[in-house]
């Protein structure tokens, strides 16, 4: 078969390993891969999942086809079920030789960490004639890319944060070897506190508007997101629309440049000089774990008081006795006195609560499960909002944390005065 293939068109996607089809893990690599390969005018045409055999490797191999830009993740390290190297070399015909570098580079790892050479480092020196290896900088396998066959192939680790690290190099190597299509222009927003559908609808007007360009809406940890896309030529729509759906959407934005909501807050945070502190009840320290999972929180991050129990309410963060007896745990009075007390009590100038009825259980006729009171605490007064969300615990909690941080990024964008829940576009029921 030739190499010479002229541009790449369809991707396609081959997520190697046993566990993947157990449902011991899921495949969130793909999702990766088409992310990072986001603005680029690549269809994806198929994702495939194989178990750990050279004949189910060697059967997604023959659902490519030439053109396709293939992505292979997994069975890339050094145990005996790790197969991509062997199954493509086999499949395509091609020898597999000792790569010098990646020898020298894997030695040179273990002999650092004070171990000795690891028996099966040889595999993962081995490359299928026409690829060449990617320094991996998170881990010891490298990934590798090329053309064969009339594709061109990148091979990754299957370790996710292994797969994330390489993933630039292999964007910079597809660029400089002209296989990315040129990329279409993109405005992606990112929202919070409302529902997919409803998000839908406050887009029509603006799609009715614009129907040549290109519109998509998914689910993110924060929110929904939802973005639009212009065919070369079409790209001077983008910027009414971007206007239009600048006004549209308002407060539910909470940035057009990618970053995610706990960052947005820490970059806010961070410009007006303020502190933040969590006291949580339902979330468990979800909250504060969301906060802090952004480098650098410690710049702004005071701390948190995780009062699960109403004795650690009282002790902790100073609610009344007479709150928990008459409003309950669950309530505006509760997460009011929950965050005023964390402000005062950790020095901070903002302070968000949460306590909520996750489920399974707990629920009554007037708190059903997924009653959530969100508090916040400023200097110049204290807020709250009640949400009823839908879902189950899980989904419940996480739904709590993305409110419970999107109200400080809101405060932190209006100001001290200016409640969270104001503007009555969120999923706030009261
Ligand atoms: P290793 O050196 O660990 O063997 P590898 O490249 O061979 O790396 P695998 O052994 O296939 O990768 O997978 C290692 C781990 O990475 C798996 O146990 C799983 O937890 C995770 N993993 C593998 N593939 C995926 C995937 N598609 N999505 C998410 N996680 C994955």
């Amino acid at each position: 078969m030739s190499d010479d293939v002229a541009g790449f068109g369809e991707l396609k996607i081959i997520a190697v390993g046993d566990e993947l089809l157990e449902g011991r893990t899921a495949d969130t690599n793909s999702g990766r891969i088409q992310r990072a390969l986001g603005g680029h005018a690549l269809r994806c045409g198929l994702i495939q999942v194989v178990p750990d055999t050279l004949d189910a490797i060697r059967q997604a191999l023959d659902r490519t086809a030439p053109g396709d830009l293939v992505f292979m993740t997994g069975g890339l390290g050094s145990t005996p079920d790790d197969l991509t190297r062997d199954a493509l070399a086999a499949w395509a015909g091609v020898p597999l030789d000792e790569d010098a570098a990646v020898r020298a580079q894997l030695e040179e790892r273990w002999r650092r960490r004070g171990i000795s050479v690891r028996a099966g480092v040889e595999s993962q020196c081995q490359v299928p004639r026409g690829l060449s290896p990617l320094t991996n900088p998170v881990g010891s396998a490298p990934g590798l890319a090329g053309r064969l066959c009339g594709r061109m192939f990148v091979l990754l680790p299957g370790v996710p944060p292994e797969l994330e690290g390489l993933l630039p190099l292999v964007l910079d190597r597809l660029h400089r070897e002209g296989a990315l299509p040129t990329g279409r222009a993109t405005l992606t927003w990112r929202t919070a506190q409302i529902a997919e559908l409803q998000l839908v609808r406050r887009c029509d007007e603006a799609r009715a508007a614009y129907p040549s360009l290109g519109w998509s809406w998914w689910l993110s940890d924060w929110g929904v997101d939802v973005r639009v896309s212009a065919a070369p030529g079409d790209e001077h729509q983008l910027a009414d629309v971007g206007a239009r759906l600048d006004a549209e959407l308002a407060h539910l934005v909470y940035t057009r440049d990618g970053r995610d909501l706990p960052t947005v807050v820490k970059d806010l945070a961070v410009a007006r000089g303020r502190t933040i502190a969590v006291a949580e009840s339902c979330t468990g320290g979800l909250v504060g774990g969301a906060l802090t999972g952004v480098a650098g929180s410690s710049a702004y991050f005071r701390g948190g008081i995780l009062s699960y129990a109403n004795d650690v309410k009282v002790a902790q963060l100073g609610v009344p006795v007479s709150v928990l007896d008459g409003d309950g745990a669950v309530s505006e009075a509760c997460v009011r006195a929950m965050a005023a007390g964390c402000r005062e009590r950790l020095g901070a100038d903002l302070a968000v609560a949460v306590s909520g009825i996750s489920g399974p259980d707990g629920g009554t006729d007037d708190k059903p499960v997924g009653t959530t009171w969100i508090g916040v605490a400023t200097p110049a007064g204290v807020f709250a909002g009640c949400y009823r969300f839908p879902a189950d615990r899980t989904r419940n909690r996480l739904l709590a944390v993305a409110a419970a941080v999107d109200a400080l990024r809101r405060v932190l964008e209006d100001g001290d005065d200016v409640s969270p829940w104001a503007r009555r576009d969120t999923w706030c029921t009261r």
